[in-house]
Formats: structure tokens, sequence, C-alpha cells
């Protein structure tokens, strides 16, 4: 093995070690296949209301850009499917990856111990993590890194445990061994695509961000308009409907992160206490919680627009 592979391994040791589900390397490099993509979804407004999406359009393609001298993605993904479920089955749902503590501080605490590792261990390295934080394109990374591929629903897929997990990414100024892509197991099969409830993804591979629940529910300020009534599929933050009937999430496997237990009040309230639910209840079911993103009052906005 030349140092170049020692430090690979190095780091996919670790990186199994803090917990995280699997590791792959790409070089740093321009987007190339994912530019004209990002550029038409854009020109076509798929992104709605969220403004932000159109800032650092370069950045977003070159993560050389970001950080200086950049010369590897390291790409993570990390586990947080549950077994538990919300017991009433009337009750407003929320996403899977939202039950526990906010994803952005468990994983970035973990991102920043693989970089102290790789300072101690390897060498003086610069570099910068990223979890959801800032323009990556996440999946683009983690597909080129040969973690999974890009399902026709626009989630990172793999085989072994298909797509519930979040994905993060170490930019840094190291040279490492590089990992290949694998091919699409999509197939003939079009069930995300004819489960949406809103018929979101709109082609293959293609989501209009501004048709998503998640989208609705989560990024959107304003009221949402009434046009939508009824096709929400009850569900209250987010939306799992493309990836619950992804014939690979059979394969998904619990999680083992403490953090991401949901407080118990939240499996157990009924679709009533989640119509009569007051501030004192939001703040402690969702205390750290990435919920507390849509505040007391998007969340008690999304649960009236479901229940009128
Ligand atoms: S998250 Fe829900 S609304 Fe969004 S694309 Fe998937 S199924 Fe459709
Ligand atoms: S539901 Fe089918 S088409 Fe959609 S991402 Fe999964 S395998 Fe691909």
């Amino acid at each position: 093995m030349n140092t170049k592979e020692t430090y690979t391994q190095m780091i996919k040791t670790e990186a199994k070690r803090l917990g995280f589900l699997s590791c792959g390397i790409s070089q740093a490099d321009f987007l190339e296949e994912e530019a004209p993509r990002l550029e038409k979804w854009l020109n076509e407004n798929r992104h709605g209301k969220m403004q932000y999406m159109e800032n650092h359009f370069e950045k977003r393609l070159d993560p050389r850009l970001l950080v200086d001298g950049a010369k590897s993605v390291v790409s993570l993904l990390y586990n947080y499917y549950p077994t538990a479920k919300q017991e009433d089955p009337e009750a407003p749902k929320i996403s899977k990856y939202a039950y526990g503590q906010d994803y952005h501080h468990v994983i970035k605490a973990k991102l920043k111990t693989l970089l102290e590792f790789i300072n101690e261990e390897i060498g003086e390295v610069g570099g910068r993590a990223f979890v959801d934080s800032a323009p990556v394109l996440d999946k683009a990374w983690a597909k080129r890194s040969g973690l999974g591929w890009i399902g026709k629903n626009s989630n990172l897929l793999t085989q072994k445990v298909g797509s519930f997990y979040f994905i993060a990414e170490l930019i840094i100024d190291l040279d490492l061994s590089y990992d290949t892509p694998v091919t699409d197991h999509c197939g003939t099969c079009t069930a995300c695509i004819d489960a949406c409830p809103t018929e979101a993804i709109v082609a293959p591979y293609v989501v209009d961000g501004s048709k998503c629940i998640s989208y609705f529910t989560i990024e959107l300020k304003d009221e949402i308009p009434l046009s939508n009534k009824g096709s929400f599929d009850n569900w209250m933050f987010g939306c799992d409907v493309c990836q619950d009937v992804c014939p690979w999430n059979r394969f998904s496997k619990a999680h083992s992160e403490p953090l991401f237990d949901p407080h118990p009040e939240l499996l157990t309230m009924t679709k009533k206490d989640w119509e009569e639910i007051t501030q004192e209840v939001f703040s402690k079911v969702f205390k750290k919680s990435a919920v507390k993103r849509t505040k007391f009052s998007g969340l008690t906005r999304n649960i009236s627009f479901l229940s009128d």
C-alpha cells in the first residue's frame, strides 16, 4: 500500500468507528454532469421560493471554491432509520429524519472528530466539514464516491440499506485514493413517481421542489396555497412517501444513534393532541429537534392545513 492508500484506509476505518454507515472519496473537481441539470432546474423555477438555491451557483459545482487547495471530497452516510413509529395512525406525520435531535449538530460533531483525527494521525490538513449547511451538492458527491446511485425520486440509494440516512462531507486539501460510481438499480420501477401525493416527481430523476410536501411544510414561510388542500397525505413536517415505497428501503436497518431517538411523547401524541398542541408542548417535544426550524407557528399552520 502506498501512502495515499494508507491514509485513505485510515480515514475510512475511523469513519466506521465514529458510526458512519459508509465513506467514499472523490477527487475535488468541477461537477460537469450536474452543472447543466442544476441550471435547468433553477431556470424552470423548481426551487419555488427557496431563493438561497440560486446563490453560490459556481461554488455548488466546484468544491475548490469552498476550500482553498481542495483535493478530495470525503462523503459519509449516517443512518437515521427508526424502528419506532407514531402510534396513532391518524396523527399528522413527521418525516423520520426529524424524530430525534437535530442532525446538523449530531453529525457536525462527528465530522469535527474525523477532521481532528486526520490532523493528528496524518498531518496538518486544511478542510471544512459540511452537513446540509453550505452549497455542496451532497448527493452528487456521494454518487461520485460510489456510495450509491441517485434514484428516480432524487434520493441517494444503496442496495444494502436503501436511502434513510444523512449525507455529509469533508472537503480537504489532502490527496487520497478515489472510489468509482456504482450502477443505477432503479430499472423499470416507477413506485416513487406513482406514489408521490403531489405529483412532484415530474419526470424520472426530476423532483419539482416547489411541489414537494417537504417544501410546503418546512421551507415555505407564506401560507400554503389552497390548491394543495387534501393532497398532503397527512404529513405535517416533511414527507417520506417516495422513500417508504422504494423497494430498496426493505433493506433499511435500525439506526443505533441514541440522539436520534424521539421524545417519547412524539410517538404517543394523538391526532387530537397535535391539533391542540401548545407552545409549551412544542418546546418540550422538539427540544433540540430540527422541527424547531418551522417554529411553533409553522407547525400549527401545517396541522391546521391538514385538518380544516
Ligand atoms: S417527499 Fe413526498 S412530496 Fe416530495 S417528492 Fe417525495 S413523495 Fe413527493
Ligand atoms: S421507488 Fe423505484 S424508481 Fe423510485 S427510487 Fe426507488 S427503485 Fe428507483
